[in-house]
């Protein structure tokens, strides 16, 4: 399986910021085989973006879109729209589920649209710091990946990549904490344990697992040879082109 290193730069950059750094990027990174590289620019930067970018390189994610393919839905971004434009699209992140109130339910319905319109849904999933504090991780884990892909049937779960997320560690919380690679391989493996509950042992191993909160140059390393971890979702250190650039460099280490 290929190590995935995926940058999320939220509502950050400009078009034109977003062009000068991928283009930076591009100049920076050589051609990995084993590793792909995926950019969640805005919404607005990914038609342009997905001109200048080199598809053999990197690809391009968008950070969310609705379930519907047109209609009257003022101000959403269909997965239909994205076709062409983006590869991947993260469905469920956390700011989404608690700013934006998102539940399972809209969450299954937007992994559904994205397979059915051929972008790989990139779904998180990740307790609170409170949930875990009441034990309640592995229910919330379990909700969220059950929930999150029941209209996905077996023969298309390989299209999928689902991120562990502790909320408690991205960045952005109050009083963020780093997760320890003992936390994030017993979620993982319960991840994959309920993906084989749910499907099969065979299905569930091709699942790229990926893990996401605070990652920067420094654990990177680490926190890529968890067991289980197929590689990494990035906020805040994607946004500096040496720091991504850094983990991309570490992810191909690590391979090799
Ligand atoms: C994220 O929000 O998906 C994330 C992982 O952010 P950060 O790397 O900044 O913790």
């Amino acid at each position: 399986m290929k190590t995935y290193i995926v940058g999320n730069w939220k509502l950050n950059f400009s078009v034109g910021e977003a062009s000068i750094y991928l283009h930076k990027l591009l100049k920076r990174v050589p051609n990995y085989r084993d590793v792909e590289v995926v950019v969640a620019p805005g919404a607005l930067a990914l038609q342009s973006l997905s001109l200048q970018i080199d598809r053999h390189k990197m690809k391009l994610a968008a950070q969310n879109a609705y379930y519907r393919d047109y209609g009257a839905y003022t101000g959403e971004v269909s997965f239909n729209q994205l076709r062409g434009l983006a590869d991947y699209c993260i469905v469920g992140h956390s700011e989404r589920r608690y700013i934006f109130r998102e539940d399972d339910k809209m969450i299954q319905k937007k992994v559904e649209a994205a397979v059915r319109n051929k972008i790989t849904p990139i779904l998180c999933v990740g307790e609170t710091e409170s949930e875990r504090a009441f034990g309640e991780t592995a229910d919330v884990i379990r909700d969220q990946v059950v929930g999150g892909l029941s209209e996905i049937s077996e023969e298309d779960l390989d299209k999928v990549i689902i991120a562990y997320e502790p909320v408690w560690a991205i960045s952005s919380t109050k009083s963020a904490k780093l997760a320890s690679p003992d936390e994030i391989a017993e979620v993982v493996k319960l991840i994959r344990k309920i993906l084989t509950d749910t499907y099969s042992a065979k299905v569930a191993e091709a699942v790229p697992i990926l893990f996401g909160g605070s990652v920067n140059p420094s654990n990177a390393g680490a926190y890529l040879t968890v067991p289980g971890v197929n590689g990494l979702l990035i906020g805040g250190s994607s946004l500096i082109l040496s720091e991504f650039a850094d983990i991309i460099e570490t992810a191909k280490r690590v391979k090799s």
